[in-house]
């Protein structure tokens, strides 16, 4: 566990049990050195307690590069409660919680993320006030997808020099929350859709309402488009997938896209236009710091469409250096986290 913690960098770990609730679960801190740490709190099945361990200082690290790069004051964390297998009620499970985050005394912001509901949020919100996403506060899925809608734009301009999306032909991976508020928006700017999910139900609604062509989830990766949108589950870019994809540009909103840093590079090789999940899918953050910070919708909606530029830029240097995107972005997100750290430093000398 310690070796994983360094390996990612993890700054703190934290393990609760509640007999009473069934709780299980972990908050992993990446970092605070920007402010406190936020991110996700994911309530799924786990087949170890390593598994979640291993899941949530991962994601914890994800978060501390998304908000880095997102210029918000917030460090990365994240949150893995494991579904009990057997009854147990929920309200209860969430409010204990609550109680776990309030320990840590703000360190740490909750949201929801795979698994976990706004009503989820509304009775960790009975035991702490370090939590977003309640009901009053809202989903930030349409958030998600419209960071995702002006990544696509960045790419499509960048690589075809067009200026929107209309006639662009693009597959979704996964029609949830985020999938399917960007299969709408795509349908609305003209684009032809392909798409699939392991919910049938969810691919019905999308050919009724955009017109979308369906494919079973395994035909996903050969699909003949310009762009393939990620939506659903992570680590679906790997050796087994990279060398049958068609599409010239990968932007989508599912988090580690990448099974590992040599299938960022292998797809840079097969001019594969890949953008950072994290910068991509940062609009779900940006709307969830900027709520709990009290922010109005207009002031979060200009930062969210920041997105396409952040990329643009970083597309531009990708373009001089040769450097692939993704690996461009992590270098950036460690500069702006060492260097806060070195300034932090210097801050605690001065004052001794
Ligand atoms: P969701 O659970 O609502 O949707 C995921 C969809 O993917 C589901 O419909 C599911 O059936 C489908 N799916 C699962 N396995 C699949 C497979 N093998 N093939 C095809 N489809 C499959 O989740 P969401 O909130 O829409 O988030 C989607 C992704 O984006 C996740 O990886 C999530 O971590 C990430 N993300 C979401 C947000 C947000 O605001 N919701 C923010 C940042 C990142």
């Amino acid at each position: 566990m310690f070796a994983q913690m360094e390996y990612v960098g993890t700054s703190d770990l934290h393990l609760y049990h509640d007999a009473a609730t069934s709780l299980q679960a972990i908050i992993a801190i990446h970092s605070t050195t920007l402010g406190p740490a936020i991110g996700g709190c994911r309530f799924i099945p786990y087949s170890s307690s390593d598994d979640a361990i291993k899941d949530a200082l991962t994601l914890a690290k994800g978060m501390s590069y998304k908000a880095a790069l997102a210029g918000l004051p917030h460090g990365g964390g994240k949150s893995v409660i494991m579904l009990p297998n057997k009854a147990f009620d929920r309200q209860a499970l969430m409010r204990s919680f609550g109680q776990c985050i309030e320990q840590l005394q703000g360190r740490y912001i909750t949201a929801m993320d795979s698994g976990t509901l706004t009503s989820d949020m509304d009775a960790i919100a009975q035991s702490t006030h370090w939590v977003t996403c309640t009901n009053n506060s809202g989903d930030p899925s349409p958030y998600t997808a419209l960071g995702v809608i002006q990544s696509m734009k960045a790419a499509v301009k960048y690589l075809f020099g067009k200026d929107d999306l209309e006639g662009t032909r693009v597959s979704i991976q996964g029609l949830g929350h985020v999938g399917m508020a960007v299969a709408s928006h795509l349908s609305l700017e003209g684009a032809h859709l392909t798409v699939t999910d392991i919910n049938n139900d969810l691919i019905k609604a999308a050919v009724q309402e955009f017109h979308a062509t369906a494919v079973a989830p395994d035909d996903i990766y050969t699909a003949d488009v310009d762009i393939f949108c990620p939506c659903g589950l992570g680590a679906i870019l790997n050796e087994q997938t990279i060398g049958t994809i068609k599409a010239q540009i990968i932007v989508g909103s599912a988090n580690n896209q990448l099974n590992s840093s040599k299938d960022g590079y292998s797809l840079h090789q097969q001019n594969i236009l890949y953008l950072p999940d994290y910068i991509v899918n940062s609009g779900g953050l940006i709307f969830v710091a900027l709520t709990h910070a009290g922010e109005n919708t207009q002031t979060i909606h200009h930062q969210v469409t920041t997105i396409g530029s952040t990329l643009t830029d970083l597309l531009l240097m990708s373009h001089s250096s040769s450097i692939p995107p993704f690996a461009l972005a992590n270098q950036k997100a460690e500069a702006i986290l060492n260097h806060a750290s070195a300034a932090k430093k210097t801050d605690k000398r001065a004052n001794l």
